[in-house]
């Protein structure tokens, strides 16, 4: 079930914080805070990726490729430091000095999740349990453990070792594994996440993680060519998520969400929040799920 709404939130995406997802809060090059409509408050990022390395191309990805990213290399030291000190100056109040935070209450500052998220894929750095590992250590030294973990995943590296060691580090933290699965066939998945890694390998990085821990999935719905997708391919879909249910899998949340900002393709484009939302209601009549949405 997906956690109900805070009515003293008032998250909504024409907030400020909420449309700036800039990773650039001064004097921090890994973390960065935001105020995120699926974390429902404060969420601080963790960007193992200034490179913007990724082995996915998605067509609506919101990272500009065209700049190239930063020759930096995170390791789980200076995350740790930087997370530390981020924690340290958000109770100083050092966010109600920033714009993009004004006229938010001390509640809506409280942290609810450190969220692996950045400008590529997280698990392609080496040594990602060390990462879990480093934001654990924040978390609990802090006394911040009311916020989750959360990792932020295409689920292709779900299989590496140092991977799966980070999730049951995770699992130990309060943490959560959010997969990406935007399509039910390898077709349409070409189509929209043009990687190289196989889908039967995410397919099945999914399922295996599910079988271990509840997870939620994201899927991001959108029009293509001036079409939603097509009934077959989100029958294929559906598919591929009873298929982990049936195997055991556990599936906590469906993210149903779309294009934020302008597409880097043309031909990619959001869908209104009334198409969004028939599609998650023909998800939840089909598979019985929790389906939270954002348009
Ligand atoms: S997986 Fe995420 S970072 Fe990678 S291309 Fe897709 S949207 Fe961009």
């Amino acid at each position: 079930m997906s956690a109900p709404e805070n009515p003293k939130l008032k998250i909504s995406s024409e907030m400020a914080a909420v449309r700036d997802h800039r990773r650039d809060f001064p004097a921090f090059r890994f973390v960065y805070p935001v105020i995120s409509r699926r974390a429902k408050g404060l969420s601080l990022g963790i960007n193992l990726n200034p490179d913007k390395r990724c082995n996915f191309n998605c067509v609506y990805c919101e990272v500009d490729r065209s700049r190239p990213g930063l020759q930096i290399q995170p390791t789980p030291e200076s995350v740790r430091e930087e997370l530390d000190r981020l924690v340290g100056a958000i109770r100083e109040g050092a966010l109600g000095r920033d714009p993009r935070f004004a006229g938010l209450d001390a509640a809506e500052l409280t942290i609810r999740d450190f969220a692996f998220s950045g400008d590529g894929e997280p698990t392609l750095v080496p040594d990602f349990d060390r990462f879990v590992e480093a934001v654990a250590g924040t978390r609990r030294d802090c006394g911040e453990e009311q916020a989750k973990i959360v990792l932020i995943t295409n689920a292709a590296g779900l299989d590496k070792a140092a991977v799966r060691r980070g999730l049951r580090i995770l699992d130990a933290n309060g943490g959560e594994v959010w997969a990406k699965l935007d399509a039910g066939t390898e077709e349409h998945y070409r189509l929209v996440n043009r990687s190289f890694v196989r889908f039967q390998r995410i397919l099945d990085n999914i399922r295996r993680t599910a079988l271990e821990r509840p997870i939620v999935i994201q899927t991001l719905f959108l029009k293509i060519r001036g079409e939603p997708m097509p009934p077959a391919e989100f029958d294929a879909y559906c598919r591929r998520l009873e298929e982990i249910t049936a195997a055991g899998g556990r599936i906590k949340e469906i993210q149903a969400y779309t294009i934020a900002r302008p597409a880097p393709e043309p031909w990619a484009a959001r869908l209104s929040a009334e198409e969004l939302e028939a599609f998650a209601e023909a998800l939840r009549r089909r598979l019985g799920a929790a389906v939270g949405v954002y348009p």
